[in-house]
């Protein structure tokens, strides 16, 4: 039984409010590991629930260190990222270790159980993956929804490639976007063209060793393309750019319905449209390859570290641009 800690998290109340509670924390629910949390990344994604409020506490990209072990889970001082699907661990996706494709998914950690915009947070064994003591935290984190998301989008687009992904365009330079764009030059994808239509953003995939694209004008131009932005007219482009046998990358999220319309470009158009849900983890250790050679560049070219205290301002900064890649951080700040 541990000393008796208290845990600081935070809450979204809604309209961009961001509330802070500690309180004394008791012991493990059974089953569950604790984690300190040492990094916790925003992601576009928690834009949505700031704006309508959530009811459990959120952040789920998360690193952090076992403080108390279950069964099942890695031990007490292992460092550790956290794999937020919450699956059964016992249908036919699970037994192949494809737990994001679990039949009788639970929810997701952040989203539906207490995420890491917290000190502490308690987490199933199953979510928890231990990080290779030569990745630091700050890199880490990217492992999970910008490099093994967009790693896996790719891996699932090169299947419906004959000879694999040669010529990918990537269209919206967010920290999705970037990642994409970081993972297919470590995956040694030979043309890596990216667009934005915000200079600064489209300047950080050319540091990070992309071609700027120069429109988005004309047909038959990638044999795949990466949407990342979710805007309506990127999702159009894509379905002009893509040449036959090709494939999108349908990665962008919005809350506008994806489009297949029936004009005659798209009903001549035969390709593929692929969709993908983060990453299984049978995808990670090549994952942590990707990031020796990719991560620290990336980190060094998007992310800042931030304070818990200070998530409201930082999601302020983050909506407006300011941040690409924001992080919570209880350590010192580099
Ligand atoms: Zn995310
Ligand atoms: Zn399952």
């Amino acid at each position: 039984m541990s000393e008796a800690i208290t845990n600081t998290s935070a809450r979204f109340e809604g309209d961009g409010v961001v509330s802070f509670t500690t309180a004394a924390l008791d012991a493990p629910a059974t089953g569950l590991a604790r984690i300190r949390v040492d990094v916790c990344a925003l992601c576009g994604s928690d834009k949505r629930l700031l704006a309508s409020g959530a009811d459990v506490v959120p952040g789920h990209e998360v690193v952090g260190t076992v403080i108390e072990s279950a069964a099942g889970a890695p031990a007490a001082g292992t460092r550790v990222v956290v794999f937020i699907p919450v699956s059964c661990g016992q249908c036919a996706a699970c037994r192949r270790q494809q737990n994001n494709r679990c039949y009788e998914l639970r929810g997701l950690m952040g989203w539906q159980f207490d995420g890491g915009f917290a000190e502490y947070m308690d987490v199933p064994p199953q979510c928890l993956i231990p990080v290779p003591d030569d990745i630091p935290s700050d890199v880490a984190v990217l492992a999970l929804d910008t490099f093994g998301t967009a790693a896996h989008a790719l891996r699932l687009g090169a299947r419906t490639q004959p000879s694999g992904i040669e010529d990918l365009l990537v269209i919206g330079c967010g920290p999705l976007g970037l990642g994409v764009v970081a993972v297919a030059l470590a995956m040694g994808i030979p043309k890596v063209q990216a667009w934005d239509p915000n200079g600064s953003r489209l300047a950080l995939a050319e540091a990070l060793g992309a071609d700027a694209a120069p429109d988005l004008e004309g047909t038959n131009r990638h044999q795949v393309v990466a949407e990342v932005s979710g805007a309506a007219s990127a999702r159009a482009s894509a379905q002009d750019l893509v040449e036959p046998g090709g494939a999108i990358l349908a990665l962008g999220e919005s809350n506008e319905p994806y489009l297949m319309p029936a004009t005659p470009r798209w009903r001549r158009t035969d390709c593929f449209t692929v969709r993908s849900f983060y990453f299984p983890p049978t995808e990670v250790d090549d994952n942590w390859e990707l990031l020796r050679s990719q991560g620290a560049r990336l980190r060094d070219t998007i992310m800042t570290p931030t304070r818990l205290s200070d998530l409201e301002d930082t999601f302020t900064r983050f909506v407006d641009g300011e941040y690409v890649k924001p992080y919570i951080t209880h350590e010192e700040t580099r």
